[in-house]
């Protein structure tokens, strides 16, 4: 009997491992699945290393970007579209890990846990991705950019769709440069970054919104103090040079003229933890989810700093870094009481005639109050009305505020950051053009053609 007992047990303790094992496979397979449908190996999707059956990439219009004719990937018939969407849409070899064709590699393929590659078998094909961008109105930045590196990006900040992205240097994906991985002249740098999300660059005057933000929520009498700038303010542990001499000035007109006096004052009443809190609260420091990527933190570290590092800081100098998204985002939020719209790509997936999913808007937590977004909304009008001047926005009811960031070495980064508060037109801008020089000559008369042709698209 002892040994009757003695065998069940063994068969028992047998089942349980094979139970366990098939456990182990299961959760590797779904988990794993994916990883191991897609990968490049696997010759249904993929031939010497490039991606051929797959669903095809739409713009918002209908605009084919990709897709595969007779095994083949096939891009836009256009260059200026292929290079200005190259790092929306990534590359059939995915060295754009960012680009749709990485990161929607799932969808594309049409993957599925219970099926596999059941559709690309089937049909030699995955599903279709139809994106929120326009490719007419990434043409028309990438243009307007010229030879320049930068970046220029524009969404909805009410349903959060993205409908430019544009980041050069780019290259057509038809003719890639030959001497791309091999040029030392710097042309390239960067070629494969898209640098609306993971461009890092000194915001310069551009901070001076985040700055604004900060003495708004945290001294009262902001609005009712006077600034003097006899064009440096001379600090103990250094000084800040300002553009010009600004003689005496509102708040309003502070920022208005971009003052470095005056926000170096401000920086330093506001004090190292309230500006940092702010900087915090604003969103800046936290990574920003875009569809299946995201734009990685910002940086802002005035911990320990002199009183003329933390002025610096406050104008956006300093050690202070931000990528074009987190700008972008900002400024739908001050466009939208407070709260942005989550920005994203991908409009919807389908299969055929079947929508299989359809991106849908959400919205960020809250950076600032409706009182302050307002309260910015009329400073960033202010700029634009007196200064920027209002008719090159043409109706569009810009707020803005413009940047020319110092940097170590090469001529400052151009940049342009606002919105429309137009009703039918709820759109935010950020340009950034590197090495761009005076952003009211630079930055400025690009926003004006990218924000001129987004209305177009949408209206
Ligand atoms: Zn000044």
């Amino acid at each position: 009997m002892k040994k009757v007992w003695r065998r069940t047990a063994v068969v028992y303790l047998l089942v349980a491992a094979f139970l366990a094992g098939l456990a182990v496979i299961a959760v590797q397979f779904f988990t794993n699945g994916r990883i191991w449908a897609t990968q490049r190996a696997n010759l249904h999707l993929f031939s010497g290393g490039t991606v051929i059956a797959a669903g095809a990439v739409y713009d918002r219009d209908g605009a084919v970007l990709a897709q595969t004719i007779d095994g083949e990937r096939v891009f836009n018939n256009s260059a200026r579209i292929r290079k200005s969407t190259l790092h929306v849409v990534g590359d059939p070899q995915g060295y754009i890990s960012t680009g749709i064709h990485s990161t929607y590699r799932t969808e594309l393929t049409g993957y599925s846990f219970v099926n596999g590659l059941y559709s690309v078998a089937a049909g030699g094909k995955g599903n279709d991705l139809h994106l929120t961008i326009s490719a007419e109105l990434c043409a028309t930045a990438y243009d307007a950019l010229g030879s320049s590196k930068g970046a220029v990006a524009v969404y909805n900040y009410k349903t959060g769709e993205i409908l430019c992205s544009v980041s050069t240097p780019t290259y057509d994906v038809r003719n890639k440069p030959e001497d791309i991985d091999s040029d030392t002249t710097g042309k390239y740098d960067g070629i494969y970054l898209d640098r609306v999300c993971n461009g890092l660059y000194v915001p310069g005057s551009v901070f001076k919104i985040v700055t604004c933000a900060s003495a708004i929520d945290n001294i009262p009498d902001i609005f009712s103090q006077t600034f003097t700038c006899t064009g440096k303010k001379v600090l103990e542990t250094g000084t800040v040079i300002c553009s010009d001499v600004h003689g005496s000035q509102s708040f309003e007109q502070a920022f208005a003229n971009s003052c470095n006096c005056a926000f170096a004052e401000i920086a330093l009443q506001l004090g190292e933890h309230t500006l940092s809190q702010s900087v915090s609260q604003l969103g800046l420091l936290s990574e920003l989810k875009v569809g299946k990527t995201s734009a990685g933190k910002c940086s802002f570290n005035v911990s320990g700093a002199t009183p003329a590092e933390l002025a610096w800081a406050g104008v956006g100098q300093h050690t202070t870094m931000v990528t074009p998204m987190h700008m972008l985002v900002l400024a739908g939020a001050i466009a939208n009481a407070g709260t942005s719209a989550k920005p994203y790509l991908v409009g919807s997936v389908t299969s055929g005639e079947t929508n299989v999913s359809t991106g849908k808007t959400s919205y960020l937590d809250p950076v600032m109050t409706s009182q302050t977004a307002l309260s910015l909304s009329g400073l960033m009008r202010n700029n634009v009305t007196s200064k920027y001047g209002d008719s090159s926005f043409k109706g569009l009811e810009m707020c803005g505020k413009t940047g020319t960031a110092e940097i170590e070495n090469g001529a400052p980064h151009a940049w342009f950051v606002g919105f429309s508060q137009k009703e039918d037109c709820p759109l935010a801008i950020a340009v950034v053009i590197e090495n761009g020089g005076l952003a009211s000559e630079n930055a400025l008369p690009v926003a004006q053609k990218v924000m001129k042709a987004a209305y177009n698209t949408i209206k």
